[in-house]
């Protein structure tokens, strides 16, 4: 009988039904057509292309872009057992002669390959030595030259429009607005009407914005607070910085790495093993790291500096929570960043129309900031995705800040901004306006300005968001020398004769205190009551015994613990106690391969556990028990 698609997700990966767009996608792919898929990370996008590889004739290929990650991902595959493989420099000469040998003889399911290896010419021939059943390119947005992860050897996957013109090919990404999805159908040569986007909503995450205070021990907190003990990406903008944090991180006992492209090789490498093979490690990294990074149980992200644009922010934040439950997207904001912002914008050398893509993304991202409405409302948005009502999970829709009509507020700021000559950065503005015994000030004379202490409404911090808001909204601008002097903008002439006015929100910007209690334990919600309290504790001291011996059998295996099986696996085990395969294999997570690789061992740890409690369960016979 010919398998279904439903019968291989059954039977391969132990999932009962598909989600989103993945069965259209699926069948499209099946009957030969080429596909543009859209879906946030975690939205399930592999299995679209790996599916129609195993339905179909032939081996399937994709391109991956990173290399370092292939080995995970093929990992998990054969735990599956899907025969895949990966071809690229790390291996020897002798295992990539083997490698393409399977793909000859047919006996592979799934090849991946880095795209610059793809485009070489031996690797095209031996591609071609059989026809693949599809081809798959992930994380296709590199193909966009204005997008920020742009990749020059992506633009050259087009031949393989002409090279394998009878081979359905599927693009997929997790970034698009509108503008990227065009130029991906467009340069890779995917045809009109063949774009299959799902919802770009990532409940589980919740969004939070809070000002910058404090330097490292803001993150500390944080993570002590929200996320003890959990697997964490703290995203700093220099290496520098990244060096600095994660020492601090360290030596305040959290087990925390750097990871920068500046970095040794070998010991980013071990960093990032680190960081997908143990539990509850946290990787201070650049955007350097995280592209392809599939590890399900990332907790937060916790981005210290403000990210160039809402497509690469979406898509870090994105790396957190991919198993579905609850996580965290922190971003510390502050003045200092959309300082630093503007000036690598005016330092920057890129021509004209990769300025104004910046510019753009700069733009939407102090709006993200400054948002005094849902967070997650205008990010969906903003990916052409709707969403009715406000999300009640970011800071926001949690704590509503308090707005005050700025506008009397901003004309004091902007024209003491004008009379002291525009020469001067946010900090000694608001020490003229508050009316500061500061020594330059005399010096300068600017005590007798008709702007010197009439800020009496605000105290400094307060200024200085104000100062923030006013440049986030392109009303005050920073010089290009470099030095921080503020300046007014076109935008700020109709502010002073108050023809608009401002409402701005009153700092500061907290992350939310009501919820620290509840989000402590993070648990998948098999386990919790309808209150997201514990249903029940033995089931959760059982879920962390069943986590040891994964991490057991993981370090054994040498694969990541969720390669072994996922948290929600795992919980869902822990609550419903299966205690024959039969059982075993109704779990959501468990598939045939699965069952026979680790089944006994799991089983057998759950059959300890009810001899452990066997008493509870004679009285749930009737009493007849041993006691
Ligand atoms: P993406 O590539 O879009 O980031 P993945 O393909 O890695 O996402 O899928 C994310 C997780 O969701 C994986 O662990 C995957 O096994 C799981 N998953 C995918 N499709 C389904 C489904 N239909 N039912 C349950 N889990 C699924
Ligand atoms: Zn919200």
């Amino acid at each position: 009988m010919p398998r279904t698609p439903l019968d291989i997700l059954r039977t391969v990966y132990g999932y009962d039904a598909f989600r989103g767009r993945q069965a259209e996608v699926i069948d499209h792919l099946r009957a030969g057509g080429d596909a543009l898929l859209l879906a946030p990370t975690g939205g399930g996008k592999s299995l679209c292309y790996q599916i129609p590889a195993l339905l179909r004739e032939g081996p399937g290929v994709v391109v991956s872009p990173l290399i370092a990650l292939m080995q995970d991902q093929v990992a998990a595959l054969q735990q599956l057992g899907v025969r895949a493989a990966f071809l690229n420099s790390t291996l020897e000469p002798h295992e990539q002669a083997a490698v393409a040998a399977a793909y000859r003889a047919g006996d592979l399911d799934l090849l991946y390959l880095a795209p610059e290896r793809l485009v070489r010419e031996d690797t095209l021939d031996l591609l071609a030595a059989t026809t693949p059943s599809i081809m798959a390119i992930d994380e296709a947005h590199c193909v966009s030259q204005w997008g920020h992860d742009f990749r020059p050897e992506y633009l050259q996957l087009d031949i393989l429009a002409d090279r394998f013109s009878g081979v359905p090919r599927l693009a997929c990404t997790a970034t698009a607005d509108e503008r990227t999805r065009v130029e991906i159908v467009e340069k890779l040569r995917l045809g009109d009407g063949n774009v299959f986007v799902t919802g770009f909503d990532r409940p589980n995450i919740r969004y939070l914005v809070a000002e910058r205070s404090g330097g490292t021990s803001q993150a500390l907190r944080f993570i002590r607070n929200e996320h003890p003990g959990q697997a964490g990406i703290v995203y700093c903008l220099s290496r520098k910085k990244v060096e600095r944090v994660a020492a601090a991180l360290s030596e305040a006992g959290l087990d925390a790495l750097p990871y920068h492209a500046g970095l040794d090789k070998a010991v980013r490498t071990v960093n990032q093993k680190r960081f997908l093979h143990e539990d509850g490690v946290v990787i201070v990294a650049t955007i350097a790291f995280g592209m392809g990074i599939d590890k399900p149980d990332v907790r937060f992200v916790l981005h210290l500096d403000m990210p160039a644009g809402l497509e690469a922010y979406y898509q870090e934040t994105g790396r957190a929570g991919r198993d579905g439950l609850p996580a965290t997207a922190l971003l510390t904001y502050g003045l200092q960043d959309v300082v630093l912002r503007r000036r690598m914008l005016e330092d920057s050398d890129a021509d004209d129309l990769h300025l104004r893509a910046e510019r753009r993304r700069l733009e939407s991202m102090l709006g993200y900031c400054e948002l005094v409405t849902c967070r997650r409302q205008t990010l969906l948005r903003h990916f052409g995705d709707h969403l009715p009502e406000p999300c009640g999970n970011c800071d926001v829709c949690l704590s509503p800040p308090e707005t005050f009509d700025a506008t009397e507020a901003a004309q004091k700021l902007l024209s003491c901004v004008a009379r002291t000559g525009q020469r001067f950065g946010a900090a000694y503005v608001v020490e003229v306006l508050v009316g500061s015994d500061n020594e330059r000030i005399f010096r300068f004379g600017h005590d007798r300005l008709s702007t010197y202490g009439i800020g009496t409404e605000l105290d400094r911090k307060g200024w200085r968001a104000v100062a923030r808001q006013l440049m986030a909204r392109g009303i005050l601008t920073t010089d290009a020398e470099g030095i921080g002097s503020l300046k007014l903008t076109p935008a700020a002439q109709p502010v002073l004769r108050g023809e608009t006015t401002l409402e701005l929100r009153r700092d500061p910007m907290k992350a939310p205190k009501s919820t620290r209690k509840r989000r402590k334990q993070v648990l998948p919600e098999v386990l919790l009551d309808d209150n997201g309290g514990l249903a029940d504790p033995e089931a959760a001291a059982r879920f962390e015994r069943l986590r040891e011996l994964r991490l057991k059998l993981a370090t054994e295996a040498g694969v990541p613990p969720y390669v072994v099986f996922h948290d929600k696996t795992l919980a869902a085990m822990a609550a419903l106690r299966p205690r024959d395969e039969e059982a075993l294999l109704q779990i959501s997570g468990v598939g045939e391969s699965k069952l026979e690789r680790w089944g006994a061992a799991f089983l057998a740890a759950l059959r300890d556990e009810h001899d452990l409690t066997g008493h509870e369960e004679a009285r749930d016979d009737g009493g007849a028990g041993l006691f």
